[in-house]
């Protein structure tokens, strides 16, 4: 999508501090981190939010969740403990509207989150 930020990233327009890429995904570091590890793990394909997903694209998702998991554990994080949200529309805080997995980690978080 053209004037898609995250597309952008996909395609090499803009080039994020990216930590993992494989024909599916990207994973980057959040520009405006709010931990000390802050990733955003993206579908090379544009799906808006989270209301967008088709039926079959649930692996698609797992394979995000599988990424964070692994970038996690990678950091050492695994048994420390981390957290992995995705934002839906206007009250959930969603600001880019390509969905991202948010993996975060490194402090202590509370629930429930604000
Ligand atoms: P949302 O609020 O949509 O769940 O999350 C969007 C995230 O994208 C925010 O955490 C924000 O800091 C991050 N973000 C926005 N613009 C950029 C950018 O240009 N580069 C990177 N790396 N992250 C961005
Ligand atoms: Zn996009």
């Amino acid at each position: 999508m053209d004037d898609c930020l995250f597309c952008k990233m996909v395609s090499g327009e803009i080039t994020p501090d990216s930590v993992y890429e494989d024909d599916q995904v990207l994973a980057f570091r959040d520009i405006n981190p709010q931990a000390p590890l802050h990733v955003l793990v993206i579908p090379k394909v544009h799906i808006a939010t989270l209301n967008d997903l088709d039926d079959d694209q649930g692996p698609l998702l797992g394979h995000m969740m599988h990424t964070a998991i692994k970038i996690a554990t990678g950091e050492g994080y695994a048994e420390r403990g981390y957290r992995t949200v995705i934002n839906c529309n206007a009250e959930a805080g969603q600001s880019v509207f390509h969905i991202h997995l948010h993996l975060l980690a490194g402090r202590p978080m509370h629930w429930p989150p604000g």
